[in-house]
C-alpha cells in the first residue's frame, strides 16, 4: 500500500476501475466493509483518511473525533487498499479558499437542518475527492443514509463522472449502528443507545418515538424520508454524544 500524506504526491496509477472509499479515519467494521465491497470491483483501491473540520458545526465534536493514524494505516492495508490518501487540512483548505458546494434539495431538511454547513462540507470535500482521485466508482455507507442522497444529488446535479455504490449499514451484535463516536459512550450509555435500533425496527415513526423517550433518549428527530428509497431516519443524543441510524423501510431497495 502506498501512503501519500500530500496532494503534491498524489498519483493515482490508471489502470482498470479505480475505486474510491474516502473516510475520516478511526476505522471500523463498517469502513471494512466499504472496502470489501470496493476490493472486489476496483484494480486500484484508494482510500482518503480526512477529518474534514468544514463538516463540523461543533467545535467539541471536531476536537473529540478519534484519530490513530498508524491503527488506521494496518486496518488500510489489511483490507488491500492499494493507496492511503491521507492530506492535511491546510493543504485541502488553505488561505484563500473560498469555493463552496451549497446542496440544497435533499440536504435541507433533517441533518442540513440540525446541523447547519454539515452538507456543504460534505459536498465540497467529496467533489474536490472525485476531482482528486478521479475514480470511476465511490463507496458510501447507508448509515449515513442522507449523506447518500446528497451525494448523488450531487453527481446528478454537477455531471459528474463517478457511480455511486451503498453498502449496508454495519451493525454490532446488539445492533448498534458501528460508529467512531460509540467509542465516547460510557456502559451505561451504551445500553440506553440500543433503544435507537429498537426503535428503527418498528419500521413506524410513533412507536420509535415511544421507545426512544421510554429510554431516556431524548430525539433531535425520527422521520421517514426518500433517502435513496423511503427511509425511516433517527438522530437523537446520548449523553454528550450525537448519533444517527436509518432503517430502509418495507418495500424500498
Ligand atoms: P466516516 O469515516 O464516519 O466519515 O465514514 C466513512 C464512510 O463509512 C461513510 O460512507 C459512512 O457512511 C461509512 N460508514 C460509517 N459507519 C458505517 C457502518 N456502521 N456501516 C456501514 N458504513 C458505515
Amino acid at each position: 500500500m502506498i501512503v501519500v500524506r500530500s496532494i503534491t504526491e498524489l498519483d493515482v496509477p490508471r489502470r482498470g476501475v479505480v475505486g474510491l472509499v474516502p473516510t475520516m479515519g478511526a476505522l471500523h467494521v463498517g469502513h471494512e466493509a466499504l472496502f470489501a465491497a470496493a476490493r472486489a470491483e476496483s484494480d486500484v483501491l484508494v482510500a482518503t483518511l480526512f477529518v474534514n473540520a468544514a463538516q463540523f458545526g461543533e467545535t467539541n465534536d471536531l476536537a473529540a473525533y478519534p484519530r490513530d493514524f498508524e491503527r488506521d494505516e494496518a486496518i488500510a492495508r489489511a483490507a488491500g487498499v492499494d493507496l492511503l490518501f491521507a492530506p492535511e487540512h491546510d493543504e485541502m483548505y488553505p488561505p484563500g479558499f473560498a469555493t463552496w458546494v451549497e446542496p440544497g434539495g435533499v440536504a435541507l431538511g433533517l441533518e442540513g437542518a440540525a446541523r447547519p454547513g454539515h452538507f456543504r462540507g460534505v459536498a465540497t470535500v467529496c467533489l474536490k475527492l472525485f476531482n482528486l482521485v478521479r475514480p470511476q466508482l465511490a463507496w458510501f455507507g447507508r448509515k449515513d443514509a442522507q449523506q447518500v442522497a446528497v451525494l448523488k444529488q450531487l453527481v446528478r446535479d454537477l455531471n459528474l463522472d463517478v457511480e455511486i455504490r451503498v453498502v449496508p449499514t454495519v451493525r454490532g451484535e446488539d445492533g448498534l449502528a458501528l460508529s467512531s463516536r460509540n467509542e465516547r459512550l460510557s456502559h451505561d450509555e451504551r445500553s440506553r443507545a440500543l433503544a435507537i435500533p429498537r426503535a428503527l425496527a418498528t419500521g413506524d415513526r410513533e412507536q420509535a418515538l415511544a421507545i426512544l423517550r421510554a429510554a431516556g433518549v431524548e430525539p433531535d428527530y425520527v422521520e421517514v424520508a426518500d433517502f435513496d428509497g423511503p427511509t425511516l431516519a433517527v438522530a437523537a443524543r446520548v449523553g454528550d454524544v450525537r448519533l444517527i441510524d436509518n432503517v430502509p423501510l418495507r418495500g424500498a431497495s
